[in-house]
């Protein structure tokens, strides 16, 4: 397939720009020491599952579906090479229908209060896995974003300073206990008294789309309001929102943060990065179906196919576009829904746009096909790799099926 044959609308993702952003997280891996996993929320798309767990740690999970497709996509393919990608998963409050399922797939299981490590963690704990409590340093770092903003007032992600004192030395009641009588009296010598001994880790995620300097203000706050928790740790997981591989990046002031709480307090350092792994390394690709007066209609929809445009929101970057008004031919790009708001943005361009010419949105490989949607009976668009020889391929192709189905 070539350029001008690709379907459109359709997301294509660059196995070569994949690739690099990794090289670039590895080499933040192999100079600290740290253990860097994909958080899936933001990129799922597992044909390239194989190649991201060459490089990187492992993934985490939001929930039991990512939890399974880490499993079946980056665990099992791996599994042949002997490699042994990590399965993490974070979710503010487990179903119990779902956990037995959650303790096949998962090594590393993060909660978000001490009530779900009560409800689980000794289940957790027989089954051998690894269990964190998700605090909240209260260090808000960013402005722009207060919906991106787990630190706001009134939270529901993560457990405060106050909230982790109060929780910490309550009992563990034995008769809660699964397992067999004999089991549990071969543990006996290292079984937790308080809840607090049954932690192996902390985890945070504050951050968004930020550079270092907000990742070292933000440790100073877990610092003052939970250093004296860090010592009994075994790990603590700096979450996502690191813009790792942006230009610009601060990587030296990263990597003295993962030192400090490597030799400080012993600490294996865990990140999720979620866009740094697939960030500027998709486009997607529409074409223009008409034009009316100063708005240019397109066959694909910011509502629909790049929702974070209107939910954050933001302009995206299109190839070969100004701002309005810097080229002589400016309009407001559409899409063909219902929705009024339904507008990707502003540009403006050498010549006048017309009906089939084609448009490139750049960075369209993050939270974009996790979630787009088919509002208004909106076709989804196919995805397409480019691998590293240059050659199209297309992944997946959607249909009436696919929107059908759902509803
Ligand atoms: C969203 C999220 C991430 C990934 O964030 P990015 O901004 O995509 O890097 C990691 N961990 C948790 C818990 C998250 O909610």
């Amino acid at each position: 397939m070539k350029w001008f044959e690709l379907p459109t609308p359709c997301y294509v993702i660059e196995e070569g720009l994949i690739e690099d952003n990794l090289k670039i997280l590895r080499g933040v891996m192999e100079r600290t020491g740290a253990r860097i996993l994909l958080a899936q929320k933001a990129f799922s798309m597992y044909a390239l599952y194989p190649l991201i767990g060459e490089y990187l740690c492992g993934a985490t999970a939001s929930g039991l579906y990512e939890a399974r497709l880490c499993a079946e996509e980056m665990c099992r393919p791996l599994a042949a090479s002997g490699r042994k990608p990590e399965n993490h998963i974070f979710s503010p409050a487990y179903r119990q229908q779902d956990f037995d399922e959650i303790l096949e797939y998962c090594d590393h299981i993060v909660f978000n209060s001490w009530k779900q490590v009560e409800k689980f963690g000794i289940q957790a704990k027989a089954a051998g896995k690894n269990i964190g409590l998700r605090i909240n340093p209260e260090c808000s770092t960013q402005e722009g974003h207060a919906i991106y903003d787990p630190c706001a007032p009134g939270s529901r992600l993560g457990v405060t300073k106050e909230k982790f004192a109060e929780g910490a030395e309550k009992p563990v009641f034995p008769a809660k206990k699964a397992g067999s009588a004999a089991q549990r009296r071969s543990e006996k010598s290292r079984e937790p008294e308080n809840l607090l001994q049954m932690l192996d880790g902390l985890h945070f995620h504050t951050l968004c789309e930020q550079d270092s300097d907000a990742l070292e203000k933000t440790l100073d706050a877990v610092e003052e309001r939970f250093g004296e928790y860090l010592p009994g740790m075994k790990w603590i997981n700096f979450g996502g929102g690191h813009h790792i591989t942006r230009e610009g990046y601060d990587i030296p002031r990263l990597e003295r943060c993962i030192r400090r709480m490597q030799e400080k307090y012993g600490l294996t350092v865990y990140l999720e990065p979620g866009e740094a792994v697939a960030l500027n390394a998709g486009f997607l690709v529409c074409s223009v179906l008409e034009i009316q007066g100063e708005n240019a209609i397109l066959d694909t929809s910011a509502a629909c196919h790049m929702p974070d445009v209107l939910e954050m929101p933001y302009r995206p970057v299109l190839q070969g576009s100004g701002q309005p008004g810097e080229k002589p031919f400016t309009y407001r790009l559409g899409g063909p829904t219902c929705l009024a708001g339904d507008i990707i943005g502003e540009y403006s361009f050498g010549t006048p746009l017309k009906e089939g010419d084609r448009l490139v949105f750049e960075d369209m490989a993050i939270y974009s096909m996790v979630k787009n949607n088919t509002f208004n009976g909106m076709p989804l668009p196919d995805i397409v790799l480019r691998d590293k020889a240059g050659e199209y391929r297309t992944v997946r192709q959607f249909g009436y099926g696919d929107f059908k189905m759902r509803l």
